[in-house]
Order: structure tokens, then sequence, then C-alpha cells
């Protein structure tokens, strides 16, 4: 099985994507990157689609990559007794810190730190901003508000109060549990919620201890402000557009987005753009015309993925949305302009000769007939310089290790594949080719451009190109040893 575009799709998982049936279909349909927020169910429920995620792995014969997110310092309400409940303009809704399920007048909101900072007419935003509710009155432990834009409220939605600024540590108690929880049960990638500086993410980095690689989701003001010196130290960068929209005025958020994307492609860090992709799809099961086009514009600008959240965890056409975004992707991939825009928005590599391998390789590729760009990686960082070219090529990136093939399902054009160890060059040839047939990028008479450093087992050591044949009579007829 093999994907027919170069970007990448996230899925979240929730009750609407939690069987084997569903998640599977949703990988069919072209999901590369399955995301398991922790804030919403519990470990237990983690571990079953975490499982469920490693069988379809297994009986697919296909890497997925997982994602787990970690809840951070989010406010969120509590749970209702009827899960669901319509708030309507004008009338009155209660927030306290009583423990018992909601109803249609008040909820649980479990932040002592904002009772206590709260005043009369502070604005409350509910659901990324859907809901907007003002304080009449409060206390220590409560606040009494009206509804001034109803909408539903459902169980633990994110609550912003963006006038005030609350105290609070990057990972709490929870997040702490949850990301040893995740790591021990092997994920390929944790996400960072409302990082706001470079500590943050270093503090996570030594408690994930080399067992998963970091995204920083940027969706706090300070986050945009400390940006560079954020991505320094991420592994990658997710642009959480819910959160961002309502921390900043919403027009704000598509030049952040233009920014955090070139910036990323610059140093070579996989970007995920996400919230609202699909956002209609969630109850309809045709997106609107303006959906299409959020997609496509992150398409053109070279995000590496593109992320489903309710749309896949809680919509009614899950499997639907994946499909449009493939669908998009594979539109937009195929536009001529696209390759233009791309061309004009690539920069230069820095001078080092796996990046000068890269660009030799991208360019020997688009101007003979090749059909795929193979490179062989351990951990990974070969394969992502390749990718950092954006060649208007496949590319597959073979590696013995199955960590690495999971992570670099999230990054743009990479086609993994699991090999056996090579000792010698002429072997990594003939992998290549093996892989390039087996997944139908190359027929018996094509060529491809294979690069990879020797002597193996070094990283970073990319150093050697060769233009081969597929075929394997002539890989070794062609070898002069
Ligand atoms: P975040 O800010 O981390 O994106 P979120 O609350 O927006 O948090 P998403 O993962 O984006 O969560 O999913 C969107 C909505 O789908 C959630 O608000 C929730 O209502 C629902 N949802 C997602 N996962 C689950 C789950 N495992 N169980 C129940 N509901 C879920
Ligand atoms: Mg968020
Ligand atoms: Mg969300």
């Amino acid at each position: 099985m093999r994907r027919q575009r170069s970007l990448k799709i996230v899925a979240t998982l929730g009750p609407a994507s939690s069987t084997y049936e569903t998640i599977k279909a949703l990988f069919e349909a072209g999901a590369d990157v399955f995301r398991l927020n922790m804030s919403h169910g519990s470990h237990e429920d983690i571990r079953t689609k975490h499982q469920i995620i490693r069988d379809i792995e297994r009986d697919l014969g296909r890497p997925i990559g997982i994602l787990a997110d970690l809840q951070g310092p989010k406010l969120r309400c509590g749970v209702f007794a009827n899960d669901t409940e319509d708030l309507a303009e004008g009338q009155d809704f209660r927030f306290d810190l009583d423990g018992t399920l909601g109803d249609a007048k008040r909820v649980n909101l479990p932040h002592k730190e904002i009772f206590a900072a709260l005043e009369p007419n502070t604005t409350l935003l509910v659901n990324d901003g859907k809901i907007r509710l003002k304080v009449n009155e409060c206390g220590p432990d409560f606040a009494n508000c009206t509804v001034q834009v109803g909408g539903e409220i459902s169980n633990r939605k994110g609550v912003n109060v963006p006038d005030v600024v609350l105290p609070v540590a990057a990972l709490s108690e929870k997040d702490k549990a949850d990301l040893e929880f995740a790591c021990s049960l092997g994920v390929d990638w944790l996400a960072l919620s409302f990082v706001q500086r470079p500590e943050d993410v270093t503090e996570a980095r030594e408690l994930a201890d080399g067992r998963a690689s970091l995204i920083s989701k940027i969706e706090k003001p300070t986050a945009v402000e400390n940006f560079d010196s954020i991505l320094e130290v991420s592994d990658g960068i997710m642009v959480a557009r819910g959160d961002l929209g309502v921390e900043l005025p919403v027009y704000a958020v598509p030049p952040i987005q233009k920014r955090l994307i070139r910036a990323c492609r610059a140093v070579g860090k996989p970007v995920i753009v996400a919230t609202q992709m699909m956002e209609s799809m969630i109850e309809s099961p045709v997106p609107t015309r303006a959906e299409v086009s959020d997609v496509a514009t992150a398409i053109y600008e070279g995000a590496d993925a593109v992320m489903l959240s309710a749309e896949s965890a809680m919509g009614d056409y899950a499997v639907e949305a994946v499909t449009t975004m493939d669908n998009v992707a594979k539109e937009v991939e195929g536009d001529p302009n696209y390759i233009k825009v791309i061309a004009a928005s690539r920069t230069r590599s820095s001078a080092t000769i796996p990046e000068a391998i890269t660009l030799a390789a991208r360019e020997i590729a688009e101007t003979t007939d090749i059909k795929a760009i193979c490179c062989f990686t351990e951990s990974g960082s070969t394969a992502v310089l390749v990718s950092r070219e954006k060649a208007m090529v496949p590319i597959i990136a073979l590696t013995p290790n199955v960590g690495t093939a999971r992570r670099l399902t999230l990054v743009w054009g990479l086609h993994t594949v699991v090999t056996n160890e090579v000792s010698r060059f002429k072997l990594a040839v003939v992998s290549a080719a093996r892989a390039a047939r087996r997944y139908k990028f190359a027929a018996e008479d094509d060529k491809i451009v294979v690069i990879a450093g020797v002597p193996f087992n070094t990283a970073g050591s990319t150093n050697i190109l060769r233009v081969a044949p597929v075929d394997e009579k002539l890989i070794f007829a062609s070898e002069a040893e």
C-alpha cells in the first residue's frame, strides 16, 4: 500500500473512532498518524486504542505513527449528566467547584485559580471560543455568568479567559503521569500543549528520555513571541489554531500559520496545521468550500501534515473527512502551480555534505527520469533532510529501526519501509530497488537514486549517491568493485 500524495494526515481518535474496523478504515482512507488526546478518555481507553493501532500495523504490514497529546495547563469544564447541553443567548449559567454532574444551569470548573482571578465583566470562552459568557457575580468557588453567544457545551470542553493571565506550570502532575504512561506504551510523538518557553520543552524532553520525539503546540501569544527558541529545542511544531484563535484575534492566525510553516521548512522540522480544518464534516458528509480552501492553503505552503480533531474523534463522517483531505492533497499536488509555489519558497540548505547530497538527489531526480529517491536512515535525520528538499518525486525512507519508520510517517513525502540492517552499499541498493518495485514506485527498467552514509550505522554521515537501475541483474552488473 502506498499513498498518492506527499502531505500527511493526522486523525484524532475518540468515541466515533474506537474500534478496530473504524481505525483500519481511517488508515486505509489515508490517515498516516493517529492522535491520542490525553485530555479525554482514561488510561485504559488510551491503552486499548494504542493496541488496536499496533494490531492494524501488524496486520497491514505498514508503519503507523502515534502521537500522544498532553493536555498541558488547559482549563476545562467538568462532565454533564446528559453529556451535552445547549446554552441559549441571554440565559444564566454558573461555573463552580461542586464536583457533581452538570446540567442546563451549571457545571463544575475544577480550577480554583480561575475563580480567584475572575471579576465581574470578565469574558469566559468555551469550546475554542464558540460560546461566550460574561461574569456577573463571582466568589472563591463560583461564577454566575450570562451567556452572550450560545451554543452546545459538552464534557470537558476547554475554557479560556483571554483577559486574565493565570499563573500555571507547563506540565501538571497529570501531564507528567500521562507522559510516563504514553512513553511506557510506546508512542512516536508527544505533543506539548500551551508551551510558552523553550524550558517547557526541555523539561518534557528530560522526562521522555529519548522514548518519543516532541511536538510543541503553538497556541499562546507568548509561544509566538518565543517561537524561534522553542523551534530550536523541538522536533516538530503544531499550529494549534483552536486556542491560538481565542488567545489572539482570530484574523492574526493566518499570518502566524504562514510564518511558522516557513520557519519549520527552513530548518527541516515537521509542522502540522490543526483545528477546524473540516469542522462542518462533524455533521455533514461534504465540507464547505472554505474548508477545502483552508486545507489547500496549508498544502501550498508546504505543511507536512494536516490534522482532524473532532471530525474524526466524534464526528459522523470521520472516514469521509480523511478521504476529503486525501482528495484535496492529490488535487493540489497535481497542480503545476503547486510545484512553482513550493520551489519559490524553498530555502538554501547549509553547506554540509549530507545537505549537498540531498540537494543533488533532488536535482538529478527532477531533471532526469528517476522514479524515486531512496535513502537509508538510522535515526531519521537523513530522511528528514531529503523531505526538506520537497522533491517532486516519491521518497522512500528505508530504516532497520521500526521506531524511526513510525516517527517518519508524519514527515512530508516519506514512504517509510522497515528493512534488515545492511552492511554494504551494494546490498542497500538492492533493498531500495526491491522496495521501489514492491510498492509500485518503479518497474523493472526504471531507475532510482539511492543515498546513504558509508560506513553504515553512523548518524548524519550521508556521503554517497548513486543512480541505480531497479533491475537486480543490472545492479550487480553495474557494480565496479
Ligand atoms: P485540544 O485543545 O487538545 O485540541 P480538544 O478538547 O479540542 O483538545 P480534540 O482532540 O481536538 O480535543 O477533539 C475535539 C473534541 O472531540 C473534544 O473537545 C471532545 O469533545 C471530543 N473528543 C476527542 N477525543 C475524545 C475522547 N477520547 N473521548 C471523548 N471525546 C473526545
Ligand atoms: Mg488545544
Ligand atoms: Mg482541539
